[in-house]
Protein backbone atom coordinates (compact mmCIF):
# COMPACT_ATOMS: atom_id res chain seq x y z
CA UNK A 1 0.00 0.00 0.00
CA UNK A 2 3.20 2.22 0.97
CA UNK A 3 4.52 1.40 -2.36
CA UNK A 4 1.09 2.73 -4.27
CA UNK A 5 0.53 5.55 -2.10
CA UNK A 6 4.06 6.57 -3.75
CA UNK A 7 3.71 5.60 -6.83
CA UNK A 8 0.18 7.96 -6.57
CA UNK A 9 2.18 11.12 -5.56
CA UNK A 10 4.43 10.06 -8.42
CA UNK A 11 2.45 10.48 -10.96
CA UNK A 12 0.81 13.74 -9.34
CA UNK A 13 3.48 15.48 -9.22
CA UNK A 14 3.86 13.96 -12.85
CA UNK A 15 0.66 15.74 -14.41
CA UNK A 16 1.37 18.71 -12.37
CA UNK A 17 4.49 19.16 -14.33
CA UNK A 18 2.88 17.90 -17.49
CA UNK A 19 -0.10 20.47 -17.11
CA UNK A 20 2.51 23.34 -16.63
CA UNK A 21 4.57 22.46 -19.40
CA UNK A 22 1.57 23.04 -21.26
CA UNK A 23 0.26 25.90 -20.30
CA UNK A 24 3.91 26.92 -20.51
CA UNK A 25 4.02 25.61 -24.78
CA UNK A 26 0.33 27.17 -24.68
CA UNK A 27 1.54 30.51 -24.21
CA UNK A 28 5.10 30.70 -26.02
CA UNK A 29 2.48 29.09 -28.96
CA UNK A 30 -0.23 32.03 -28.75
CA UNK A 31 2.83 34.77 -28.46
CA UNK A 32 3.97 33.61 -31.23
CA UNK A 33 0.56 33.12 -33.24
CA UNK A 34 -0.09 36.84 -32.83
CA UNK A 35 3.22 37.67 -34.44
CA UNK A 36 2.30 35.13 -36.99
CA UNK A 37 -0.55 36.14 -37.98
CA UNK A 38 -1.54 32.39 -37.11
CA UNK A 39 -5.34 33.58 -35.76
CA UNK A 40 -8.14 33.75 -38.21
CA UNK A 41 -12.00 34.52 -37.83
CA UNK A 42 -14.44 31.86 -39.09
CA UNK A 43 -18.16 33.20 -39.58
CA UNK A 44 -21.67 31.82 -38.33
CA UNK A 45 -24.35 32.79 -39.90
CA UNK A 46 -27.33 34.83 -38.24
CA UNK A 47 -30.73 34.54 -39.41
CA UNK A 48 -33.99 36.21 -39.40
CA UNK A 49 -36.03 33.23 -38.17
CA UNK A 50 -39.32 35.12 -39.35
CA UNK A 51 -38.26 35.68 -43.07
CA UNK A 52 -34.89 32.78 -43.03
CA UNK A 53 -33.38 35.90 -44.18
CA UNK A 54 -29.07 35.67 -43.90
CA UNK A 55 -28.56 39.39 -41.66
CA UNK A 56 -25.27 39.04 -40.18
CA UNK A 57 -22.50 37.15 -39.35
CA UNK A 58 -20.84 36.79 -35.87
CA UNK A 59 -16.59 36.42 -35.81
CA UNK A 60 -15.48 33.50 -34.13
CA UNK A 61 -11.75 33.21 -33.00
CA UNK A 62 -9.88 30.07 -34.71
CA UNK A 63 -5.94 29.75 -33.76
CA UNK A 64 -4.46 28.06 -36.65
CA UNK A 65 -1.30 26.59 -34.67
CA UNK A 66 1.34 24.76 -36.81
CA UNK A 67 1.32 22.27 -33.56
CA UNK A 68 -2.03 22.05 -32.52
CA UNK A 69 -4.24 22.43 -35.88
CA UNK A 70 -7.14 24.59 -35.83
CA UNK A 71 -7.60 25.42 -31.79
CA UNK A 72 -11.13 26.63 -30.55
CA UNK A 73 -11.48 29.87 -28.86
CA UNK A 74 -12.23 28.09 -25.31
CA UNK A 75 -8.50 27.02 -25.13
CA UNK A 76 -6.65 30.15 -25.76
CA UNK A 77 -8.79 32.92 -25.04
CA UNK A 78 -8.70 32.73 -21.52
CA UNK A 79 -5.31 32.35 -21.82
CA UNK A 80 -4.66 35.01 -23.69
CA UNK A 81 -6.55 36.90 -20.77
CA UNK A 82 -4.54 36.12 -18.73
CA UNK A 83 -1.60 36.98 -20.50
CA UNK A 84 -2.93 40.20 -21.02
CA UNK A 85 -2.17 39.46 -24.99
CA UNK A 86 -5.95 39.58 -25.70
CA UNK A 87 -6.34 42.88 -26.34
CA UNK A 88 -3.81 42.73 -29.54
CA UNK A 89 -5.31 39.47 -30.30
CA UNK A 90 -8.65 41.14 -30.50
CA UNK A 91 -7.64 44.02 -32.63
CA UNK A 92 -6.05 41.63 -35.08
CA UNK A 93 -8.92 39.70 -35.88
CA UNK A 94 -11.26 42.97 -35.83
CA UNK A 95 -9.39 44.17 -39.11
CA UNK A 96 -9.18 41.03 -40.92
CA UNK A 97 -12.81 40.74 -39.81
CA UNK A 98 -13.56 44.66 -41.03
CA UNK A 99 -11.65 43.98 -44.23
CA UNK A 100 -13.76 40.61 -45.03
CA UNK A 101 -17.20 42.13 -44.03
CA UNK A 102 -16.38 44.87 -46.59
CA UNK A 103 -17.15 42.78 -49.22
CA UNK A 104 -20.28 41.46 -48.04
CA UNK A 105 -23.20 43.09 -48.78
CA UNK A 106 -23.56 46.63 -46.74
CA UNK A 107 -27.18 45.12 -45.29
CA UNK A 108 -25.47 42.02 -43.57
CA UNK A 109 -24.11 43.40 -39.68
CA UNK A 110 -20.32 41.85 -38.21
CA UNK A 111 -20.57 40.65 -34.27
CA UNK A 112 -17.65 40.62 -32.62
CA UNK A 113 -17.26 39.04 -28.92
CA UNK A 114 -15.08 41.25 -26.37
CA UNK A 115 -13.43 39.88 -23.46
CA UNK A 116 -13.82 41.74 -19.81
CA UNK A 117 -9.64 42.39 -20.24
CA UNK A 118 -11.20 44.33 -23.27
CA UNK A 119 -13.30 46.86 -21.08
CA UNK A 120 -11.11 47.28 -18.50
CA UNK A 121 -8.72 49.47 -20.75
CA UNK A 122 -10.15 52.93 -20.67
CA UNK A 123 -9.13 53.37 -24.63
CA UNK A 124 -11.22 50.44 -25.52
CA UNK A 125 -14.01 52.58 -27.10
CA UNK A 126 -11.89 55.02 -28.83
CA UNK A 127 -9.29 52.42 -30.23
CA UNK A 128 -12.54 50.39 -31.80
CA UNK A 129 -13.56 53.53 -32.96
CA UNK A 130 -10.53 54.58 -34.50
CA UNK A 131 -10.02 51.20 -36.33
CA UNK A 132 -13.64 51.24 -37.83
CA UNK A 133 -12.16 54.91 -39.42
CA UNK A 134 -9.19 53.13 -40.72
CA UNK A 135 -10.91 50.78 -42.54
CA UNK A 136 -13.95 53.11 -43.28
CA UNK A 137 -16.18 50.45 -41.61
CA UNK A 138 -19.92 52.11 -41.04
CA UNK A 139 -20.06 51.53 -37.24
CA UNK A 140 -24.06 50.89 -38.10
CA UNK A 141 -22.61 47.57 -39.18
CA UNK A 142 -20.77 46.80 -36.14
CA UNK A 143 -22.41 44.38 -32.86
CA UNK A 144 -20.22 44.26 -30.32
CA UNK A 145 -21.09 41.14 -27.58
CA UNK A 146 -20.19 41.54 -23.87
CA UNK A 147 -21.14 39.07 -21.28
CA UNK A 148 -22.59 39.46 -18.20
CA UNK A 149 -19.18 39.25 -16.22
CA UNK A 150 -18.40 42.56 -17.62
CA UNK A 151 -20.71 43.81 -15.34
CA UNK A 152 -19.87 43.38 -12.19
CA UNK A 153 -16.60 44.46 -13.05
CA UNK A 154 -16.71 48.81 -13.15
CA UNK A 155 -19.98 49.50 -14.43
CA UNK A 156 -19.31 53.34 -14.37
CA UNK A 157 -16.38 52.70 -16.92
CA UNK A 158 -18.30 50.08 -18.85
CA UNK A 159 -21.41 52.29 -19.26
CA UNK A 160 -19.19 54.91 -20.35
CA UNK A 161 -17.63 53.34 -23.03
CA UNK A 162 -20.53 51.73 -24.71
CA UNK A 163 -22.43 55.02 -24.59
CA UNK A 164 -19.57 56.56 -26.57
CA UNK A 165 -19.93 53.36 -28.91
CA UNK A 166 -23.57 53.77 -29.35
CA UNK A 167 -23.53 57.04 -29.62
CA UNK A 168 -21.38 56.52 -33.00
CA UNK A 169 -23.85 54.16 -34.05
CA UNK A 170 -22.42 50.58 -33.06
CA UNK A 171 -24.85 48.23 -31.21
CA UNK A 172 -24.52 46.47 -28.23
CA UNK A 173 -25.04 42.79 -27.12
CA UNK A 174 -25.65 41.03 -23.51
CA UNK A 175 -24.37 37.79 -24.78
CA UNK A 176 -24.90 34.51 -23.00
CA UNK A 177 -27.95 36.22 -21.17
CA UNK A 178 -29.05 34.89 -18.40
CA UNK A 179 -25.95 32.37 -17.36
CA UNK A 180 -24.23 35.23 -15.14
CA UNK A 181 -24.86 38.14 -12.85
CA UNK A 182 -26.99 40.69 -14.66
CA UNK A 183 -29.60 42.13 -12.73
CA UNK A 184 -32.87 43.19 -14.03
CA UNK A 185 -32.05 46.55 -12.92
CA UNK A 186 -28.32 46.87 -14.57
CA UNK A 187 -30.75 45.86 -17.90
CA UNK A 188 -32.46 48.91 -17.84
CA UNK A 189 -29.65 51.44 -16.89
CA UNK A 190 -27.28 50.19 -19.23
CA UNK A 191 -27.89 51.68 -22.58
CA UNK A 192 -28.36 47.61 -24.54
CA UNK A 193 -29.59 47.29 -27.89
CA UNK A 194 -30.05 43.64 -28.08
CA UNK A 195 -30.03 40.70 -25.90
CA UNK A 196 -28.68 37.34 -26.72
CA UNK A 197 -30.25 34.25 -25.02
CA UNK A 198 -27.72 31.26 -24.16
CA UNK A 199 -27.85 28.17 -26.20
CA UNK A 200 -27.94 26.34 -22.99
CA UNK A 201 -31.33 27.10 -22.45
CA UNK A 202 -32.39 26.91 -26.27
CA UNK A 203 -30.81 23.38 -26.06
CA UNK A 204 -33.18 22.68 -23.81
CA UNK A 205 -36.06 23.22 -25.78
CA UNK A 206 -35.40 19.55 -27.65
CA UNK A 207 -34.82 18.00 -24.12
CA UNK A 208 -37.52 15.84 -23.33
CA UNK A 209 -39.76 18.04 -21.20
CA UNK A 210 -39.26 21.10 -23.73
CA UNK A 211 -42.37 22.69 -21.43
CA UNK A 212 -40.32 23.97 -18.99
CA UNK A 213 -37.44 25.36 -21.31
CA UNK A 214 -39.89 27.05 -23.57
CA UNK A 215 -41.35 29.06 -20.42
CA UNK A 216 -37.96 29.83 -19.39
CA UNK A 217 -37.58 31.26 -23.14
CA UNK A 218 -40.83 32.64 -23.24
CA UNK A 219 -39.79 34.83 -19.94
CA UNK A 220 -36.82 35.88 -21.83
CA UNK A 221 -38.98 37.18 -24.76
CA UNK A 222 -41.09 39.16 -22.93
CA UNK A 223 -38.99 40.83 -20.51
CA UNK A 224 -36.84 41.91 -24.09
CA UNK A 225 -40.26 43.20 -25.28
CA UNK A 226 -40.95 45.10 -21.75
CA UNK A 227 -37.39 46.83 -21.92
CA UNK A 228 -37.89 47.10 -25.88
CA UNK A 229 -34.68 44.87 -26.51
CA UNK A 230 -34.80 42.81 -29.73
CA UNK A 231 -33.47 38.80 -28.86
CA UNK A 232 -30.89 36.70 -30.51
CA UNK A 233 -31.37 32.57 -29.70
CA UNK A 234 -28.02 30.92 -30.43
CA UNK A 235 -27.69 27.74 -30.99
CA UNK A 236 -30.59 26.88 -32.71
CA UNK A 237 -29.81 22.52 -34.14
CA UNK A 238 -32.42 21.57 -35.33
CA UNK A 239 -35.56 22.86 -37.01
CA UNK A 240 -37.73 21.45 -34.82
CA UNK A 241 -36.30 23.95 -32.35
CA UNK A 242 -36.34 25.93 -35.02
CA UNK A 243 -40.23 25.66 -35.04
CA UNK A 244 -40.74 26.25 -31.35
CA UNK A 245 -38.60 29.38 -31.27
CA UNK A 246 -40.58 31.01 -34.31
CA UNK A 247 -43.80 30.83 -32.40
CA UNK A 248 -42.71 33.10 -29.51
CA UNK A 249 -42.20 35.78 -31.67
CA UNK A 250 -39.90 37.83 -33.81
CA UNK A 251 -36.66 36.86 -33.46
CA UNK A 252 -32.90 36.37 -34.91
CA UNK A 253 -30.94 33.25 -34.48
CA UNK A 254 -28.04 30.98 -35.33
CA UNK A 255 -26.57 27.55 -34.42
CA UNK A 256 -25.47 24.66 -36.41
CA UNK A 257 -28.84 23.97 -37.50
CA UNK A 258 -27.71 26.90 -40.18
CA UNK A 259 -24.30 25.43 -40.54
CA UNK A 260 -20.92 25.53 -38.51
CA UNK A 261 -18.94 28.73 -38.50
CA UNK A 262 -17.20 29.23 -41.45
CA UNK A 263 -14.10 30.24 -43.41
CA UNK A 264 -13.88 34.07 -45.22
CA UNK A 265 -13.76 31.95 -48.29
CA UNK A 266 -16.51 30.09 -47.48
CA UNK A 267 -18.41 33.12 -46.54
CA UNK A 268 -17.72 34.48 -49.78
CA UNK A 269 -19.34 31.74 -51.93
CA UNK A 270 -21.85 31.66 -49.96
CA UNK A 271 -22.78 35.12 -50.51
CA UNK A 272 -21.97 34.99 -54.04
CA UNK A 273 -24.66 32.01 -54.15
CA UNK A 274 -27.31 34.60 -52.72
CA UNK A 275 -26.60 37.14 -54.76
CA UNK A 276 -25.50 38.85 -51.71
CA UNK A 277 -21.95 39.57 -52.35
P1 LIG B 1 -20.17 32.48 -27.80
O1 LIG B 1 -19.95 33.92 -28.07
O2 LIG B 1 -21.34 32.10 -26.96
O3 LIG B 1 -20.20 31.81 -29.23
C1 LIG B 1 -21.03 30.76 -29.61
C2 LIG B 1 -20.31 29.45 -29.54
O4 LIG B 1 -21.26 28.40 -29.71
C3 LIG B 1 -19.29 29.24 -30.66
O5 LIG B 1 -18.28 28.37 -30.16
C4 LIG B 1 -20.10 28.49 -31.70
O6 LIG B 1 -19.32 27.73 -32.58
C5 LIG B 1 -20.94 27.61 -30.83
N1 LIG B 1 -22.20 27.26 -31.46
C6 LIG B 1 -22.87 27.95 -32.38
N2 LIG B 1 -23.99 27.35 -32.75
C7 LIG B 1 -24.05 26.21 -32.02
C8 LIG B 1 -25.02 25.14 -31.94
O7 LIG B 1 -26.05 25.11 -32.63
N3 LIG B 1 -24.74 24.15 -31.06
C9 LIG B 1 -23.62 24.16 -30.28
N4 LIG B 1 -23.45 23.14 -29.46
N5 LIG B 1 -22.72 25.14 -30.33
C10 LIG B 1 -22.92 26.17 -31.19
P2 LIG B 1 -16.75 28.79 -30.31
O8 LIG B 1 -16.50 29.34 -31.66
O9 LIG B 1 -15.96 27.61 -29.84
O10 LIG B 1 -16.60 30.00 -29.28
C11 LIG B 1 -16.66 29.78 -27.91
C12 LIG B 1 -16.62 31.09 -27.16
O11 LIG B 1 -15.34 31.72 -27.33
C13 LIG B 1 -17.61 32.12 -27.65
O12 LIG B 1 -18.86 31.84 -27.12
C14 LIG B 1 -17.00 33.40 -27.15
O13 LIG B 1 -17.37 33.61 -25.81
C15 LIG B 1 -15.51 33.11 -27.21
N6 LIG B 1 -14.92 33.80 -28.36
C16 LIG B 1 -14.89 33.41 -29.65
N7 LIG B 1 -14.22 34.30 -30.41
C17 LIG B 1 -13.83 35.29 -29.59
C18 LIG B 1 -13.10 36.52 -29.77
O14 LIG B 1 -12.68 36.90 -30.87
N8 LIG B 1 -12.88 37.28 -28.66
C19 LIG B 1 -13.34 36.91 -27.42
N9 LIG B 1 -13.09 37.71 -26.38
N10 LIG B 1 -14.03 35.78 -27.22
C20 LIG B 1 -14.27 34.97 -28.29
CA1 LIG C 1 -21.03 35.61 -28.77
CA1 LIG D 1 -23.18 33.38 -26.65
CA1 LIG E 1 -20.94 31.20 -24.66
Amino acid sequence: AKKQGKNRHFWFERSMENELRFRNELETGIRRGVQQGEFVPYYEQQIDLDTGELVGFEMLARWNSPQLGLVKPDIFIPVAEDMGIICTLSEQLIDIALEDAKQWDPSITLSVNISPVQLRDQWFAQKLLKQLVKHNFPPQRLEIEITESCLHENIALVRTMITSLRNQGVQISLDDFGTGYASLSQLKTLPFDRLKIDRSFVGSLSAESPEAGSQLINAIVSLGDGLRLPITAEGIEDAHILELLREMGPLKGQGYHYGQPETSAQVQQRLTALNRL
